[in-house]
């Protein structure tokens, strides 16, 4: 009963004569043979599939009666005088509207036809499948289900003004009895199997909302318990984010973007279980890369610093950087996915870095950021020095490899020409070291290159020679 029609019953006892003629049935019993034992046709879910919850029995935009089917748009019933008054578009079976829309439940059920015919009964013996009519003579509702005082029923034009469809509408026997003309005994109790009517709030949600389900069933025994499970979209298998309790609702936050799947299992009192998959959508705006290098060009020994930070897509950002170094022709990973925001690298050559950030969002989706930087260094500078310009001979010639500028890590190569010679000979590799100990078999001039390298590969040599001496 929605709220401004209220007074209208409270107030105007006269009015109900007048409603119970303008609904246009029929009270006058007639009552037909009817087998009491003889089961439903059709089970409550069959009714409901057929006359879906907030669809319109009527037949608005359609040619006549439509008393097997349903439409999107309400009536629009005529309100004169403080009375709802029927207009062309309302459906009729045995009478129209609510009485209508029961007489066709009770013939899906038992094949009668109007319901008026039925035994009376009493609301002690109300049970699933019985009509009643009450709030004094002016609706008729179609019980689906008995719980000790609460009564469940389905009805239409329950407002009086759109012929609407409802199901699951719940009140109390003593709610009934208060404006109550009667109740017709149907031929036998309305089968209602378990099935599960679990529903989800929202299919389409953007990341960073949650999604609430909620569990639901008729039928059965109706003792429900509920368990919902969730298959996300890189998965092949369910699984449980809820077990089975008497909740009968989940409140869920998917951590990616795509389509899931939700299967809210219900199990009544007597251990049957009926399954639902629900689908839901969860989209994402486009990943954006907004990380950040801190500087364009560094001197050698310096640190460049990365900032890491994205947009869009599914949150759980994960970054990785990918370099060019001066020397080399492959990118290759100096830091691999984390969830840093931020990473501090010390390059080791001089020379132009070109750099790649990888965004990656919780989705997988990756976005590249890159950029360059310059690694300035001095010119690198052979310093080393021998021992003497001469030595006397059975002494040794000390060299002290020395260099500076460049990249650090400096590596020494040795060569030398001897006395009469005219071709190097390697003395030693390139090695790091601060010390170079020679000791000269003959006598005369000896000539050696010295070559500095650092780690970007640049030489620096020096010609150093030393006279052996008597
Ligand atoms: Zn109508």
């Amino acid at each position: 009963m929605k709220k401004p029609f209220k007074p209208l019953f409270k107030t105007a006892a006269v009015a109900f004569s007048a409603l119970v003629m303008l609904c246009g049935f029929c009270l006058t019993g007639h009552d037909a043979e009817i087998k009491a034992d003889a089961a439903s046709r059709v089970d409550l879910n069959y009714l409901m599939n057929k006359f879906p919850d907030g669809k319109y029995w009527n037949h608005v935009g359609k040619k006549g009666n439509n008393a097997d089917g349903y439409t999107d748009k309400p009536c629009h019933h005529a309100l004169s005088g403080g009375l709802y008054r029927p207009v062309g578009t309302c459906n009729s079976f045995y009478g129209i509207q609510c009485w209508g829309f029961v007489n066709k439940l009770a013939n899906e059920c038992y094949g009668t036809a109007n319901h008026s015919s039925w035994p009376r009964t009493t609301l002690s013996k109300l049970k699933p499948g019985d009509a009643i009519r009450f709030k004094h003579n002016s609706h008729s509702i179609f019980v689906t289900g008995v719980d000790g005082e609460i009564v469940t029923y389905g009805e239409c034009n329950g407002n009086y003004s759109d012929c609407k469809i409802r199901w699951n509408v719940q009140t109390t026997k003593s709610q009934i009895a208060r404006s109550l003309t009667a109740v017709y005994s149907a031929p036998s109790e309305l089968i209602v199997n378990l099935s599960n009517r679990s529903a989800i709030q929202k299919n389409e949600i953007s990341f960073g909302e949650k999604v609430y389900i909620q569990g639901s069933a008729i039928g059965g025994d109706s003792k429900y318990q509920y368990q919902f499970s969730v298959k996300k979209p890189s998965e092949k298998n369910f699984g449980i984010v809820q077990k089975f309790s008497s909740s009968d609702r989940c409140s869920y936050f998917p951590w990616t973007k795509g389509s899931y799947k939700v299967k809210v299992t219900v199990r009544d009192g007597s251990g049957k279980t009926s399954d639902k998959i629900l689908d839901f959508n969860v989209s994402a705006d486009e990943v954006v890369n907004k990380s950040k290098i801190n500087r364009k060009a560094i001197r050698f020994g310096e640190n460049i610093s990365f900032s890491f930070d994205a947009d869009g897509g599914t949150k759980c950002y994960q970054y990785r950087i990918r370099a060019l170094k001066p020397t080399e022709t492959e990118y290759a990973v100096i830091k691999n996915f984390s969830r840093d925001s931020s990473f501090s690298y010390h390059p080791w050559e001089s020379g132009i870095y070109r750099i790649k950030v990888d965004a990656k969002d919780g989705s997988g989706t990756i976005r590249v950021k890159e950029f360059t930087f310059t690694v300035k260094a001095d010119k690198l500078k052979n310093k080393t020095t021998a021992s003497a310009g001469s030595i006397v001979y059975g002494e040794d010639i000390t060299f002290d490899l020395a260099a500076a500028g460049g990249t650090s890590g400096y590596v020494y190569e040795i060569k030398m020409i001897k006395p009469g010679s005219r071709n190097y000979v390697t003395l030693r590799n390139y090695r790091s070291g601060k010390e170079f100990v020679y000791h000269p078999w003959e006598k005369g001039e000896y000539q050696f290159k010295v070559t500095v390298r650092d780690l970007s590969y640049h030489i620096s040599t020096v010609l150093v020679k030393v006279n052996v001496t008597e």
